[in-house]
């Protein structure tokens, strides 16, 4: 590997990632306004994973006993069965916390007691309204609100405890107490229901003028947080910052980064939400590549730098910063065994090829 002098002995000391989430699919059944990588129609879509190449990244990942793996999308669901047979395989493997997001939309009583036996121990659903008014206007798809209901029943009586999202927007950043307030009628006692800003890209990028909250919308948000987390403790509200990590990734835990993503087509990312790829699974195993130096690779000037143009969530998609657009366009690729994550002039030359 070029460049690799910043990163030797990280992987004598861990073996392998502690924890990896992994797109199984991006192929959707909404068409959300505020998807981040567009799902169902985005540059991944065509060219994902077999299942056979599939079961075979998650027989040789779950060799090394990971502390967690999450299954992301996409709506998981349109690979149920695959995602099962996943979810067996890591769990008897000693997999300590096997997550997987969905819609809900697909999740009947038959399927919530699949994941059940399975071995799903955590599942997270997204819900954007205390009402089909709200929840379908985001989610595009009349309907979808009922659907949603119906699937977290099903996950509540076959046994889960379900996390929930909610994606704060013009339309609906008011709704917060009455989505938790439904939450708690439908029986939830348990978990989290995170919240956290829009993020600039992908479908949420194009329809900004249409679905951004207002700052004022934002602060009332969190009043409405601390008012919900200060008189009821069985479903807690939590913000979540999605730029934290590009920051603590470049900086403070820069020496050894012990979670991976790994997008439907194979690609390894350092961050969902930067457009720079740094290897593929189809060309070399997930182990190369850490042995290579992957849990240093924040070390490298170029992750490095990349990163660092990125300070808010509007610093996201610049149209400006000449990168190409996450998850629309072909992100830069270069590789952490075959290329030097050190030279910058990679990014222009990749750049030059698209
Ligand atoms: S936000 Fe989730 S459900 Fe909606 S289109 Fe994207 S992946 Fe599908």
């Amino acid at each position: 590997m070029k460049g690799s002098n910043t990163i030797g002995g990280y992987s004598d000391i861990l073996i392998g990632p502690h924890s990896i989430a992994f797109d199984i699919t991006n192929k959707c059944n909404l068409r959300c306004l505020h998807c981040y990588n567009s799902s169902g129609e985005n540059i991944v879509v065509n060219n994902e994973l077999t299942d056979q190449e599939v079961l075979n990244f998650i027989d040789d990942i779950s060799k090394f006993k990971l502390y967690r793996f999450s299954f992301c999308g996409g709506e998981t669901m349109l690979r149920k069965e695959l995602l099962i047979e996943c979810t067996k395989r890591l769990k008897a493997k000693g997999t300590h916390i096997v997550s997987m997001v969905s819609n809900g939309i697909l999740i009947a009583q038959e399927t919530a007691k699949e994941l059940k036996e399975a071995g799903i121990d955590s599942i997270k659903i997204s819900i954007d309204g205390s009402s089909s008014c709200t929840h379908d206007k985001l989610r595009n798809q009349t309907g979808s609100f009922e659907k949603t209901i119906s699937g977290i029943k099903n996950l509540l009586e076959a046994g889960f405890n379900p996390n929930f999202a909610f994606t704060p927007t013009s339309f609906n950043s008011h709704e917060i107490k009455e989505v938790h307030k439904l939450l708690i009628a439908l029986g939830v006692r348990k978990g989290t229901l995170g919240t956290q800003p829009l993020m600039f890209l992908g479908r949420a990028y194009r329809n900004l003028e249409e679905i951004k909250a207002s700052n004022l919308q934002y602060r009332k948000l969190i009043k409405d947080i601390a008012e919900i987390n200060s008189t009821d403790t069985t479903l807690k509200v939590t913000w979540g910052d999605p730029i934290e990590h590009l920051i603590r990734f470049r900086t403070i835990s820069k020496h050894c980064v012990d979670h991976c993503t790994i997008q439907a087509n194979g690609n390894i990312v350092i961050s969902p939400y930067l457009p720079l790829v740094i290897g593929n699974i189809r060309k070399y195993s997930i182990y190369e590549y850490w042995n290579s130096g992957l849990p240093g690779v924040w070390n490298f000037n170029i992750p490095k730098e990349m990163a660092k143009s990125v300070l808010s969530i509007s610093d996201m998609n610049k149209e400006s910063n000449n990168m190409p657009k996450v998850f629309e366009e072909e992100s830069l690729y270069i590789d952490l065994i075959d290329d030097d994550l050190n030279d910058m002039d990679c990014i222009e030359k990749n750049l030059n090829v698209i």
